[in-house]
């Protein structure tokens, strides 16, 4: 059986003083929550925030790492460093990476083997944009991305990896993929993983993202492929993630 987890992307928003302030109220909202719980704040705020969350259900993750262990690359963050300041996860590859930063396919799936390799959980992010959902590229675009996360990783590892399904017009926008849209894609990934092997791809998480509200996070975890959300604009509003979490029941 799967525990949901509902994680929630604070993206560039909060100084280190303000996140402190909501993951105490977040930390009151999910108590007793059904499922797991998951803030990502920005590096500048992490060490505060595990240290505000420390001994409570509520688990810390970076937005991004750099995949070389350590260099000359100015305003990077590796592996061994988010491990230093305690995060047990790391966002990797989320859209706006993918559009702005000019992440790839490739290199995210090389995030995702150096996360494992160094004990931090990955949640990698795949999705396709609106011109490729209206091309009915959909299954295509996301198929290639999850095949080269799962290249990155042995049998073992990808037990461990979270993917999160984040159609990009979905992202911000306030348009959600409907739950049978959503659930098509995360039964086609969750296909993907059981030809690699059946029992890991029954324990995999596979998320859903793009505009989770109080209002709609029931009807999209009760479908049967989707372990949780990661949550944008909703997780800066401490009750209204409360709820979300909720929902996860
Ligand atoms: C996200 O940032 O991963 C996200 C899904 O954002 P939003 O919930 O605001 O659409």
């Amino acid at each position: 059986m799967r525990r949901k987890l509902i994680a929630g992307n604070w993206k560039m928003y909060k100084t280190a003083a303000e996140a402190v302030a909501l993951v105490e109220e977040i930390k009151k909202g999910v108590a007793g929550a059904p499922g797991e719980t998951l803030v990502a704040p920005p590096y500048t705020s992490l060490v505060a925030v595990v240290a505000a969350a420390k001994g409570s259900p509520v688990a810390v993750a970076a937005q991004n790492m750099h995949f070389e262990k350590e260099g000359a690359f100015t305003g990077e963050v590796s592996a061994a460093m988010l491990k230093d300041v305690g995060v047990s996860h790391v966002i990797l590859g989320h859209s706006e990476r993918r559009q702005y930063f000019a992440e790839t396919d490739e290199g995210v799936a090389r995030k995702t083997k150096v996360a494992l390799d160094n004990g931090l959980l990955p949640i990698s992010c795949v999705g396709e944009k609106l011109a490729e959902r209206e091309a009915g590229r959909t299954m295509e675009v996301v198929g290639r991305q999850v095949d080269a996360i799962l290249n990155a990783a042995t049998a073992d590892e990808a037990t461990k990896v979270v993917i999160a399904y984040e159609p990009v017009w979905a992202i911000g926008t306030g348009r959600t993929a409907s739950p049978e849209q959503a659930q098509e894609v995360h039964a086609m990934i969750r296909a993907k993983v059981a030809a690699l092997d059946a029992t890991i791809a029954a324990s995999v998480r596979i998320l859903y993202g793009g505009s989770v509200k109080a209002s709609n996070a029931r009807e999209l975890f009760a479908m049967a492929d989707i372990d949780g959300g990661l949550v944008g604009g909703a997780s800066l509003k401490a009750e209204e993630f409360a709820q979300i979490c909720a929902a996860a029941g």
